[in-house]
């Protein structure tokens, strides 16, 4: 059986179990969303927001692409926010980045000729890199680097996202969290919160795993 074959027998098997779980599944998907949560993360395989979190449908309204980005400029993510803030209304967005992310590994490297689509897209992954370069090198080995990045990553969407007029004109501000997840334990860890005690926990964490 070739793979997308596959998928689709599972997909069956999917549907069968789902409705025999909760006969008014279906019924209330078919009634229309109101997800609380926008999900902004990376593409990578290994990192499926609602496996990750036990979600169900209609749980998270969610942006993927490399490196979990968000750009203003970028009507791709900019339409995802504009939407699950100013129709969907969603309370928070969490940004979830992972540690290991091949998207940030590459802005570590030099441009890669075959891919021009990613280069541009990871321009300003780049840039930060260079920002805080002094940082980096003091972190031992590659790998390190890639994860330390990856925060800085988060926490820099993380600001462009509580920056962007959509988040700051919302009728009720939604709160913008940022997240990592390991792919060792699969853990998740909160970079950022919104949440102002929990903020104070994690940058003391962080300080201390920094230092
Ligand atoms: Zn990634």
């Amino acid at each position: 059986m070739n793979r997308p074959k596959r998928l689709l027998v599972a997909n069956v098997a999917w549907a069968h179990e789902t409705a025999a779980r909760n006969p008014d599944f279906f019924r209330d998907l078919v009634r229309g969303q109101n997800p609380h949560v926008l999900w902004i993360g990376c593409s990578d395989s290994r990192v499926p927001a609602e496996t990750i979190t036990h979600c169900e449908p209609g749980d998270l309204f969610v942006h993927r692409n490399i490196a979990n980005l968000f750009h203003p400029d970028d009507d791709n993510s900019a339409s995802v926010l504009e939407y699950a803030v100013r129709v969907l209304k969603v309370g928070h967005v969490i940004v979830c980045g992972h540690y290991g992310c091949g998207g940030v590994r590459a802005a570590l490297l030099p441009p890669e000729p075959r891919l021009p689509h990613v280069n541009r897209r990871i321009a300003p992954l780049c840039a930060l890199a260079q920002t805080h370069r002094g940082e980096l090198e003091g972190h031992v080995g590659e790998r390190a680097r890639i994860d330390r990045l990856a925060e800085l990553n988060v926490l820099e969407q993380v600001r462009q996202l509580r920056a962007s007029p959509i988040v700051q004109e919302a009728e009720s501000l939604p709160l913008v969290h940022g997240w990592i997840f390991a792919l060792e334990d699969g853990r998740i860890k909160v970079l950022t919160s919104g949440y102002e005690a929990d903020d104070a926990t994690a940058c003391t964490a962080i300080a201390r795993s920094a230092a």
